[in-house]
């Protein structure tokens, strides 16, 4: 009983600390690699269109470092992808939850080998596997994969991850027990306010905001001197009205200067809390919720990464605990509002800033220009629209892919382009482009690609009689294009010891995949798309006689480059 409540009253001392009450697995796990942890990326840092899941671990600039499971369990899932996270590892533990290595650059033995019978197996290099139940157990601290900087990764690190198995959720590995060196509280950069305004909402896709300053600059006399200084400001007299505010931080866990994220803010206005924002746990179903969080329209004209002190119309993230008001406030009198901002950084280094705000009817005003345009269409957040905006083309937005309604503004350009909304609102889902294809058209279907005016292209399915269904991301200007060109193939290395390697490239859809054979077997070469090369080593030297290479390489439109070569061994 004693010992019952030690736990207990642990427990309680640990959630004050840490200010959080959920309950993570504190003490079961060990870090991924053996000596000093250093984080060049924490979880839920706001990075471009999405949380970040986890944390970057520091590899010293090379790849190859040894990585050790964080406890024991079960290999339960591989990856062997050129995009997002390379060559991945999952591990379930017994506790619940799961753990993620990604960007690796190779395993020991025992998987390599596991990998290359199921590669053979499908006849693909890139492959998902989910091997059986306990039938690869690893111990914690055991050798499992080498470090690389495979997939989207721009340098070599360790990309690592802790999920709760039976949702996916990622959550916080600084409250698993993976611990880093952190001294640092975050700061304040700057501070906004927005004004609740749904006409501007709806035009403009976004509330309006202006920055609040921080700091005035006065100039003082010393003597016969004129000196510069800057003097904080603290107060602000807003137009009566409805409010909210928004934060640039830094968190920087030491001296070094990597930015870390922020995971707890609290607002105190007047003494109370009415406003508590904790970033722990999100659902991949929600990772496009970035854009909501922040405010997408300053990521995409200033590449800032702003955190709303809102929960903004159509977020359904669960960062917040106790927000009555989802952090809006009412401005209706003239008395000074005191408003207590604290943030913290997972280890509990805080810092606050206290400012104050009055109502007034000559008070600053908040409001941008409406945007009017020529064509608009009305969308509803919470219904399914179809909007023929042409004889040629219709788009549909599905329920949930906006945050809130929205007057879709379109235009079709001279050069037969179409520009669909604003590229400052963000899409939670993707929007379907249907075109209608004409006589000449249909017998190509499958060859038209959709390129977006950002650099993106994206493929389609013909459906039905004469309509092109193409899914896209963002807002933007498209164009309806066609690929009927194959990729390329140069070859490098022709059987040098036993060693292959071509370079492929492909104009507009991207190479999709390949097929290598030697005297018609297929045989598995690796493929790296950064470099755009294609290699490896065949199991087996080509023996006395007389031999056929071939390599196949198809875009995403299945447009289709044959290179053969005979080869002759003596
Ligand atoms: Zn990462």
């Amino acid at each position: 009983m004693i010992r019952g409540l030690f736990v207990l009253y642990g427990l309680l001392f640990y959630s004050i600390c840490t200010g959080q009450n959920k309950s993570f697995p504190s003490s079961d796990f060990r870090p991924p690699f053996d000596g000093e942890i250093q984080i060049i990326g924490t979880f839920c840092e706001l990075r471009p269109n999405h949380f970040h899941g986890g944390l970057d671990i520091r590899t010293g600039g090379t790849i190859g470092r040894p990585v050790l499971s964080i406890g024991d369990g079960y290999i339960s899932r591989i990856n062997i992808s050129n995009a997002g996270y390379g060559k991945a590892l999952y591990i379930t533990h017994p506790n619940g939850y799961t753990s993620v290595y990604a960007h690796l650059n190779e395993f020991p033995d025992f998987i390599e080998w596991y990998i290359e019978k199921s590669q053979y197996l499908q006849r693909k290099y890139e492959v998902e596997l989910y091997p059986e139940v306990d039938l690869i157990q690893v111990k914690k601290g055991q050798l499992v994969a080498y470090s690389g900087n495979t997939g989207a990764s721009q340098g070599p690190h360790l990309h690592f991850e802790i999920r709760e198995t039976e949702t996916e959720a990622p959550v916080n590995p600084l409250l698993c027990g993976i611990k880093m060196v952190d001294r640092m509280a975050p700061s304040f950069l700057n501070l906004y306010i927005y004004r609740k305004d749904s006409l501007e909402k709806l035009h403009n896709g976004h509330y309006p905001a202006v920055a609040l300053p921080m700091y005035t600059t006065q100039i003082i006399k010393k003597g016969k001197k004129k000196k510069k200084i800057h003097v904080p400001v603290s107060h602000h007299t807003m137009a009566f009205g409805t409010y909210a505010l928004a934060a640039n931080l830094r968190d920087y866990a030491t001296s070094l200067g990597d930015n870390n994220g922020v995971n707890y803010i609290s607002i105190y206005k007047d003494g109370e809390l009415f406003y508590d924002c904790r970033i722990e746990r999100f659902m991949f179903s929600q990772i496009r919720m970035h854009n909501n969080y922040v405010d997408y329209r300053l990521f995409k004209t200033k590449g800032l990464k702003i955190h709303k002190l809102f929960k903004d119309d159509g977020s359904t993230l669960d960062f917040w605990e106790h927000s009555p008001t989802n952090g809006w406030f009412v401005l209706d009198d003239t008395l000074w509002h005191q408003f207590k901002i604290v943030i913290k950084d997972v280890y509990g280094n805080a810092s606050e800033k206290t400012i104050f705000i009055s109502g007034s009817e000559h008070g600053r005003k908040v409001s941008d220009y409406i945007m009017h345009y020529k064509n608009v269409k009305h969308c509803k957040a919470s219904s399914n629209n179809k909007l023929e905006l042409s004889k040629e083309l219709n788009v549909l937005l599905n329920s949930g892919t906006l945050y809130h309604d929205y007057l879709l503004n379109y235009e079709r350009n001279s050069n037969g382009t179409y520009t669909i909304g604003h590229i400052n609102v963000p899409l939670d889902k993707k929007m379907t482009l249907v075109y209608k294809l004409n006589g000449f058209q249909i017998p190509l279907g499958n060859k038209y690609v959709v390129k977006c005016n950002d650099g993106r292209v994206y493929g389609g399915e013909l459906k039905g009689l004469n309509e092109y269904h193409v899914q896209v991301r963002d807002f933007g200007t498209f164009q309806l294009i066609l690929d009927t060109i194959r990729p390329t193939i140069k070859p490098v290395s022709i059987n040098k010891n036993g060693y292959f390697s071509f370079i492929v490239s492909d104009n507009i859809s991207g190479i999709k995949d390949f097929d290598f054979f030697i005297n018609g077997t297929w045989v598995l070469l690796k493929y790296d798309s950064k470099s755009g090369l294609i290699y490896g080593k065949i199991p087996n030297p080509l023996i006395t006689g007389k031999h056929i290479i071939e390599l196949r390489v198809r875009d995403s439109r299945l447009n289709e480059r044959i290179y053969r070569r005979y080869i002759d061994i003596p």
